[in-house]
């Protein structure tokens, strides 16, 4: 016979070995600063990281890094059905990729790093129970026995009477169950969920400061939720509270599709009388479909899907640099002020963070990341898009090793200027500003772009009489110079003004001369720099390329 919560709590866990007190000794306060972050990403196992996954992901770290504290990463795989094979390896890569490592928790399939540990909440279950079987004792949980059946009964009746739905009140139907009416329904061997005993509701509120929303007000929570399954493992809401409190976490950062269920948060921690953790709830990145706006979505969107960014080729330096100023506009300034500065010097700032998401703009991010492939080497960008061509673009790939220096060569065109380049955006942008230079891909067609006022007698006579006038390695402007002389000897204006005057005289003028040069080399009227492209092609090619256009036109 049962008689009191305690008994209830021994029957219904029977092998719970350790007491609270033994676990609040095991995983001591942390030895850190004051200000100190001790936060978590806490992903389930599912092998998808998305990218507003990331971007809290990036906050966290980055709140934990520059305050001397901790970031730890807690696989949260209590719901089975998600898992994937590899999950964890999966996400540990992805977020790898982007330079963020956990300091703690999980670090491989198998593997964790850290004192506060197992981190896995599937391994959590002795832990789990323990607090659990506490609060049954306490009276402030009890198990529910009612069937899917019943609760989706009476959830329609709540929707029928336009009543708010959900197990609360006196349609908690097992919250006053005598201890016979549970040990028959034991005895019949039903199965059960543990719910908590909701505080009798005094029609108050409650109020907590967060980091990114600031002041909040919300009714207190009334709802017995279910913290526990039957199948020995808790819901998330049990496993966040009874996990940051013994993972010592002081700043819960997460995304705010859980702001509605802090007052259930803050609840379970105050029935366990711990400290409730600072919370930080990240707004979602959205975007624009149509005339509204809205979360970015695994289901919809290919560039939910961290992956995308990989495969497009962008570098993950452009992605942060992306996030950051998602989350911070004035990151804006302060990359302009510190151009090279590696992005992990900005100091992110909560309170600057929007209360509602930002949007994921393309442009922008193109902007940024070209900026930051613009500071970058020649050989940088060669063995960066090297990498990923290896990956997604193998033909460019065996290309650029063929031909490793006249690559580079070619992408150094106006990079070390003053303002350098911006025409790669991401690495499957590089293709097209190289390709042209590898005479093979060159070769394949002869689809020239010349202008329609250039006739094909004024095409080769240009093209015959530079062969034998081309000079290489002079400085861009004896070069440009001798170009404008050059006009003139083929019945060109030195330049546009004198063309203007007398456009009769003419048959246009030095800027008209070289584009018939830049097409003849690239077919292309939008290219790099001629100068620099025909000192990277040298004397013969450039030559060849004359001539093959003479006779093929
Ligand atoms: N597993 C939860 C989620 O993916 C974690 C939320 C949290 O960080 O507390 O949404």
């Amino acid at each position: 016979m049962i008689t009191n919560n305690k008994e209830l709590a021994d029957i219904l866990l029977p092998d719970v070995k350790n007491s609270p007190q033994y676990y609040e000794e095991k995983y001591p306060q942390r030895n850190l600063p004051q200000d100190a972050i001790v936060t978590r990403f806490g992903p389930s196992p599912t092998g998808f990281l998305h990218i507003g996954s990331l971007y809290a992901a990036l906050i966290e770290k980055r709140a934990a890094d520059q305050t001397g504290g901790v970031f730890f990463l807690r696989i949260e795989d209590t719901d089975k059905k998600r898992e994937v094979e590899n999950g964890v390896t999966l996400l540990l890569d992805g977020l790898k990729q982007f330079g963020i490592v956990p300091d703690e928790g999980v670090v491989g399939e198998e593997s964790e790093k850290g004192n506060y540990g197992p981190y896995k909440q599937s391994e959590r279950a002795e832990i789990y129970k323990t607090f659990v079987k506490e609060l049954i004792a306490r009276g402030l949980a009890y198990p529910c026995f009612c069937s899917q059946e019943e609760l989706e009964k009476s959830r329609s009746i709540q929707e029928q009477k336009g009543i708010r739905p959900g197990y609360y009140g006196k349609w908690a139907k097992d919250r006053n169950l005598s201890f016979e009416e549970i040990e028959k329904n034991l005895k019949e061997g039903k199965t059960f969920v543990i719910r908590i005993k909701a505080p009798e509701q005094k029609g108050k509120t409650i109020k907590f400061v967060d980091l990114i929303k600031d002041e909040i007000e919300m009714p207190e929570n009334d709802l017995d939720a279910v913290i526990f399954k039957s199948d020995g493992l808790p819901l998330y809401h049990f496993a966040h509270a009874v996990d940051d409190h013994f993972m010592r976490t002081t700043h819960v950062i997460r995304g705010d599709e859980w702001l509605p269920s802090v007052p259930l948060h803050i609840q379970l921690f105050e029935m366990f009388g711990w400290k409730v953790p600072i919370y930080a709830h990240v707004a979602p990145i959205n975007k624009i479909d149509g005339n509204s706006k809205r979360k970015i979505s695994k289901r919809k969107d290919p560039e939910a899907a961290v992956s995308y960014y990989r495969e497009k080729g962008y570098p993950s330096e452009s992605v942060i640099d992306y996030l950051l100023n998602l989350a911070n506009s004035n990151f804006e300034e302060w990359r302009m002020e510190n151009p090279k500065a590696p992005n992990t010097e900005f100091v992110i700032d909560f309170v600057k963070m929007g209360v509602s998401g930002p949007l994921f703009d393309f442009v922008k991010m193109n902007d940024i990341s070209k900026n930051v492939i613009g500071f970058m080497t020649s050989e940088e960008v060669y063995e960066k898009s090297l990498d990923w061509a290896e990956e997604f673009d193998k033909e460019l790939a065996e290309l650029m090793k063929r031909e490793k220096e006249y690559t580079i060569g070619a992408l150094n065109i106006e990079r070390n200027s003053v303002k350098p380049r911006k025409d790669i955006a991401k690495w499957s942008d590089v293709r097209p500003t190289v390709e042209f230079f590898y005479d093979d891909v060159f070769e394949v067609d002869e689809n020239y772009d010349f202008s329609e006022n250039d006739t094909k007698e004024n095409i080769n006579l240009v093209l015959e009489s530079y062969v034998k006038v081309l000079e290489l390695g002079n400085e861009k402007e004896q070069w440009f110079n001798h170009l404008k002389d050059f006009a003139e000897t083929v019945g060109y204006a030195r330049d546009a003004k004198t063309y203007k005057k007398n456009p009769d005289s003419y048959k246009g003028h030095v800027g008209d001369v070289a584009m018939i040069l830049r097409v003849a080399l690239t077919k292309k009227r939008n290219t790099p720099d001629l100068h620099e492209m025909i000192n990277v092609m040298g004397k013969d090619r450039v030559q060849k390329r004359f001539v093959r256009c003479i006779e093929g036109i």
